[in-house]
């Protein structure tokens, strides 16, 4: 009996890349398995292969936390539904050649084929193949930071961030995750987005920052026995700062050029609402009247990237109202996950009669304040600011938006300033979002590196454009025992515009 055209049950034979395919089912004749897993790789027999890339048999080996007693061990057949899975013609563009690889972040930690976007493009192929979304391809594609390093990396154009949405929204549909992954995640959402409720919970940090208590409980080893997540969360936390609103309408200093709508954001309105503020200083002292509406909500960033597609269209949808409403010319944002989201309003929402057109015209409009002010041009007179700053790229502002010269021209138009640049700028800090507060170990594995590479400028503060990132960077430097004051690039063009002297940058204290 030709055993080629029977379909594979990795339920029964307990692995679940078992018999993937007609070559590779012919286990019995060893080398077939591993010569398919080479060729899909891009390698030309297994020998070319580092042998880490295989396990027993031919299987991929298993990467940090796979196995892990939260899993479910569930199967679900095929893996992805009819609804947006990832496209199979962008995933035949990826024509294997791992040029990709040294960038990615997850592969440069584990050396794990399939924690490379190649090996996570394989997985969905599998997924196509009407094999079934398991434990260890959910852990695969989860450890995925998205930061779109790939993109940026590959010379054949694939577009991983379209493959990668769709299939988390996949996973987030079809793969039940355990309990207390699901717990905390549905935490996270529930209070994130929403900066009410999110200010509302962090009040009490600010009499546990006030008190020290976090140093009491870490002195007592209490925080040592906290669930790794929790214990990343404390870590992450900012130092809590007198809230900044900004005024629904500002007008332009001199001559008004522009009317601009400007997006406030959710981690930056409670957590980094000077920068907001200085936005808008910045914004109406380049000649924009700034429309803030108050009625803005969160803009779905987290959402999307974590695969939860209704929340997501839920936010746009809203958003979208809003800022029709406005009538302005262009719409800002200074965080850099929004905004590569924002621009991305026209494809994800390209299914919805109603909304599919608006949200083009929407993004459009959209542009990183940094993006903005070299479009515009100056006018406000930028006084000195003799420091010396590292800029870091924030992934989503780079990769995804392929914003990294303005921010870098900002700096640079300001007297004295002395732009560094870090060393493997191209690598997540392991920010991504809710990455580090999911994946603690990783993110902050990646975040002490880049905290080293940071120090390593000599460079006297830190720049940087999203907030996640400031955090991150942040987080690791105090594991360090270092501290480095640290700016968005628009808080630094503030202080040049307002003259104010250099000591107001380097006495932040996150
Ligand atoms: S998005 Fe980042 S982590 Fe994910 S595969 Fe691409 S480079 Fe790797
Ligand atoms: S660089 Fe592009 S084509 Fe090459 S392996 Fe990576 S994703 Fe595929």
């Amino acid at each position: 009996m030709d055993r080629r055209n029977e379909p594979p049950d990795p339920r029964e034979t307990g692995n679940p890349y078992d018999a993937t395919d007609a070559t590779e089912r012919r286990d019995d004749e060893g080398t077939f398995r591993e010569e398919a897993a080479a060729e899909s790789i891009g390698a030309g027999s297994p020998e070319d292969v580092p042998h880490e890339t295989f396990g027993t048999r031919g299987s991929v080996q298993q990467t940090v936390g796979i196995g892990r007693s939260t899993e479910t061990g569930s199967y679900v057949f095929p893996a992805f539904d009819d609804h947006h899975p990832p496209e199979k013609n962008l995933i035949d563009d990826c024509v294997h050649c791992g040029f990709c690889l040294p960038t990615c972040p997850t592969y440069v930690l584990f050396g794990e084929e399939m924690d490379s976007p190649r090996g996570r493009i394989y997985l969905m192929n599998k997924g196509l193949d009407e094999e079934p979304m398991d434990d260890t391809m959910v852990r695969h594609w989860d450890l995925c930071l998205g930061c779109m390093a790939c993109v940026t990396a590959c010379p054949s154009g694939v577009q991983y961030d379209k493959l990668i949405e769709a299939t988390r929204a996949q996973v987030e549909r079809r793969y039940e995750r355990a309990p207390e992954d699901k717990a905390f995640r549905e935490m996270i959402f529930q209070l994130f987005p929403y900066p009410d409720r999110l200010r509302l919970a962090t009040a009490p940090l600010r009499l546990y920052q006030r008190f020290g208590v976090g140093d009491m409980l870490r002195r007592a080893g209490i925080m040592d026995r906290l669930p790794k997540r929790m214990k990343a969360m404390e870590a992450l936390m900012p130092m809590m700062t007198r809230q900044q609103e900004v005024p629904e309408i500002t007008s332009s200093i001199g001559e008004k050029r522009r009317r601009v709508g400007f997006i406030k954001g959710c981690v930056q309105r409670v957590f980094f609402s000077e920068v907001n503020a200085a936005t808008v200083r910045v914004l109406s002292a380049e000649g924009c009247e700034v429309v803030a509406p108050k009625s803005q909500g969160c803009c779905g960033a987290l959402s999307v990237h974590a695969g939860r597609e209704e929340e997501f269209q839920r936010f746009a949808r809203k958003l979208i109202d809003v800022f029709e409403d406005a009538e302005v010319d262009e719409i800002i944002i200074n965080a850099a996950g929004c905004g590569s989201t924002l621009k991305e309003y026209g494809y994800l929402l390209r299914d919805d009669p109603e909304y599919a057109e608006r949200a083009s015209v929407f993004t459009a409009k959209v542009r990183d304040v940094s993006e903005f002010i070299q479009e515009l041009g100056p006018v406000a007179e930028r006084h000195p600011l003799p420091i010396s700053a590292a800029y870091h790229d924030a992934c989503h502002l780079a990769h995804a938006q392929g914003v990294r010269q303005q921010p870098r021209a900002t700096l640079k138009q300001i007297p004295g300033m002395d732009v560094r640049e870090i060393k493997e700028a191209e690598i997540c800090c392991g920010s991504a979002g809710i990455y580090n507060m999911v994946e603690p170990e990783p993110a902050t594995e990646l975040g002490d590196r880049k905290a080293r590479n940071v120090l390593n400028t000599g460079a006297r503060m830190i720049v940087t454009s999203n907030p996640g990132c400031m955090l991150q960077i942040q987080a690791s430097l105090k594991r360090m025992g270092r501290s480095m004051p640290m700016a968005h690039p628009v808080e630094v063009l503030d202080a040049s515009i307002r003259g104010e002297p250099v000591e107001t940058l380097l006495d932040r204290a996150l």
